[in-house]
């Protein structure tokens, strides 16, 4: 995969802030936004502000989960203009531990290697630089390796 992973020192900012944003303590790792239904305690991803389980108006913003199993996938061999990625690459649903999918690009591992059930854990992947020299970073998935946390420097 050809996706630009540099080193976090410098200071970054979330691509779309409504959907993400940037955990300093760790690193910069991406936490999900996700929206939660007090009444029926069912979430959200990307913002709702009615559930459309019960009606409830007005859901409490949580952080979802970093980690998740590949629900399904798709293998792209074309990229769309300026794209951040070469092809062939792969496109995921990824099921989260509160019952949400997200849709992601799974990075850090060939495309022939992803499988339905894969653990997968959220990570940045820069798209390029701001006028003040800032990483706008967005987020993809990738196999979660052996050891439970690997710290970037
Ligand atoms: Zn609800």
């Amino acid at each position: 995969m050809a996706i630009q992973q540099k080193d976090r020192a410098r200071p970054a900012v979330p691509l779309n802030e409504r959907l993400f944003r940037l955990d300093e303590a760790e690193g910069g790792i991406p936490v999900l936004l996700g929206w939660r239904c007090p009444d029926c305690g069912h979430h959200f991803f990307p913002h709702r502000t009615i559930c459309p389980g019960c009606g409830h108006i007005g859901l409490e913003e949580v952080d979802l989960s970093r980690r998740g199993k590949v629900w399904t996938y798709t293998i792209a061999h074309q990229v769309p203009p300026g794209a951040i990625v070469e092809a062939p690459y792969v496109i995921a649903r990824i099921e989260l531990p509160e019952a949400v999918l997200v849709s992601s690009l799974i990075t850090d591992c060939a495309p022939e290697e992803v499988r339905v059930g894969m653990e997968v854990e959220i990570t940045p992947v820069k798209v390029r630089e701001d006028e003040e020299g800032r990483d706008v970073l967005a987020f993809a998935f990738r196999p979660v390796k052996k050891p439970a946390k690997e710290t970037k420097s």
